[in-house]
C-alpha cells in the first residue's frame, strides 16, 4: 500500500488520461454505478464496451447510448471466457472490473454467482489486462473490512469478516479479488488500481435492490412502513454516486495502486435515515422495526485520508440534496 505524502500544497489534481482515443471494457456496466462510469467515460471521449449478464443491472440505465458508435454491450457472464465478438477482439486501454451484485439482499440470492464474478471472473479479467498490457481497476468495498473494530477505517486495516456467515459470500470474494489484483501486479507486471466504495445511493438503483436508501424511498413513496433492521442504532456513511465517480475515475487517470477508499463521511444511523427519507418524501409511513441481518456491521465510516492526499478527492454533494435527487428519480419510476 502507498505512503501516505504529506498533504500537497496546492492540492493534487488528476489529468484524464484515459478519455479521447482510449478503449475501456467495463464489466457490470448496465449497473448503478458502473452505468454512471460509462457515462462519464462517453463525456470523455473513450470508446467503451460493456460486459453485462444483466443479473442485477438494466439495459434502461445504459439505453441512452444506444446508436452511439463509440459504445458497445455485450451481454455475457464475465465468470466465463469472454465471448469472441469483434467488440472484445482489439486491446483494452483500460478494463474496469465492476461487476457484481452488491446488495446484502443478493448474497443470499446469488451466493454461488457473487463467488464466481469476483473470483474466477477476477482471474480471467486480469490475465486480459496482462495481455493487453491495459491498467485494472478493482472495485472492491468496505466490506472487506467486516463488521470493523477501528473507526473511521483506514486502508491499513486489515478487517474484521466472518469468513463462514451468509456475508462472507461477498466479503471474502471481494478480499480474494483484491489478493488476486495485487499478485498479478507482484507477479505479472500487471498496472492496476483497488478502489474500496462505500456505501453510495443515487439514480438508477433498482427497486427492488433490497439495500437501505432504495427500500426506505420505495416504501415511503408507496406510503408502507419502512422496515429498520434491528435497533437502527448500526450506522453507514452515505456517498452520492456522482462523487464516487469522480474518485474511481481519478484513481483509473493516477499511478497509484491502493487500496483506496472511495465514499463520504457522513456517518448516519439507520433509524435516522429513515426519518429523513420519510420526511423528505413527505410521506405518513409510520418506522418500523425488523429482525437484525447477520453479521450486520454496527458502524462504518471511510478514512479519506489517501483519497484526498493521493487524488485530490473531495465528496462534495450533502445528503439532503443527494437524497432529493433519487427521491425524484424514484418519484419518476413508480409514477
Ligand atoms: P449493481 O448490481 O447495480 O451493478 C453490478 C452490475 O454487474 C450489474 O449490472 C450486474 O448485472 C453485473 N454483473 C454481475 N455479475 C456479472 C457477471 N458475472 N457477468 C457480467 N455482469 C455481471 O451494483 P452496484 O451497487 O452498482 O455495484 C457496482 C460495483 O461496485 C460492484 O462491484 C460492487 O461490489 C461495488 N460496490 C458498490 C457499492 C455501493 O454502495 N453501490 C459499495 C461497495 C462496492
Ligand atoms: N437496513 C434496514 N432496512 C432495510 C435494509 C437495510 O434497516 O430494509 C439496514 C441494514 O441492516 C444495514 C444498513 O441498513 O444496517 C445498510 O444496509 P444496506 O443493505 O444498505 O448496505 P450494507 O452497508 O449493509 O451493505
Amino acid at each position: 500500500m502507498a505512503d501516505v505524502p504529506p498533504l500537497a500544497d496546492p492540492p493534487v489534481t488528476i489529468e484524464p488520461r484515459f478519455g479521447e482515443g482510449s478503449r475501456i471494457l467495463v464489466t457490470g456496466g448496465a449497473g448503478f454505478v458502473p452505468s454512471h462510469v460509462v457515462d462519464r467515460l462517453l463525456d470523455r471521449g473513450a470508446t467503451v464496451v460493456v460486459v453485462d449478464n444483466f443479473i442485477t443491472g438494466a439495459k434502461e440505465n445504459i439505453a441512452h447510448h444506444e446508436g452511439n458508435p463509440r459504445f458497445t454491450l455485450v451481454e455475457a457472464d464475465v465468470a466465463e471466457p469472454l465471448p469472441r465478438v469483434p467488440a472484445l477482439g482489439g486491446r483494452f486501454d483500460a478494463i474496469m472490473h465492476l461487476a457484481s451484485p452488491a446488495s446484502p439482499t443478493d448474497f443470499r440470492r446469488y451466493a454461488l454467482e457473487i463467488m464466481r464474478v469476483n473470483g474466477v471472473g477476477t482471474l480471467h479479467l486480469l490475465e486480459r489486462a496482462v495481455a493487453d498490457g491495459a491498467r485494472f481497476l478493482l472495485a472492491s468495498t468496505s466490506e472487506a473490512y467486516g463488521d470493523p473494530l477501528v473507526h473511521p477505517q483506514p486502508e491499513s486495516y486489515w478487517g474484521n469478516v466472518n469468513p463462514i456467515g451468509e456475508r462472507a459470500v461477498y466479503d471474502e470474494s471481494k478480499r480474494f479479488a483484491e489478493a488476486a489484483t495485487m499478485a498479478y501486479h507482484r507477479d505479472r507486471g500487471a498496472d492496476v488500481a483497488i478502489v474500496r466504495i462505500f456505501n453510495t445511493y443515487g439514480p438508477r438503483m433498482s427497486l427492488d435492490d433490497g439495500r437501505a436508501i432504495p427500500t426506505f424511498i420505495t416504501q415511503a413513496l408507496r406510503g408502507e412502513p419502512v422496515t429498520v433492521m434491528g435497533t437502527g442504532q448500526q450506522t453507514r456513511s452515505i456517498c452520492y454516486v456522482d462523487d464516487l465517480v469522480r474518485g474511481i475515475l481519478a484513481l483509473l487517470d493516477s499511478r497509484e495502486t491502493g487500496p483506496i477508499n472511495c465514499g463520504a463521511t457522513h456517518e448516519i444511523s439507520m433509524r435516522a435515515l429513515a426519518e429523513t427519507i420519510v420526511s423528505l418524501v413527505g410521506s405518513s409511513s409510520p418506522i418500523v422495526h425488523v429482525a437484525k441481518a447477520p453479521d450486520d456491521p454496527e458502524r462504518r465510516r471511510p478514512d479519506l485520508t489517501l483519497a484526498r492526499r493521493l487524488l485530490g478527492y473531495e465528496p462534495v454533494v450533502a445528503p439532503e440534496e443527494g437524497l432529493r435527487r433519487t427521491v425524484e428519480y424514484f418519484r419518476q419510476r413508480l409514477t
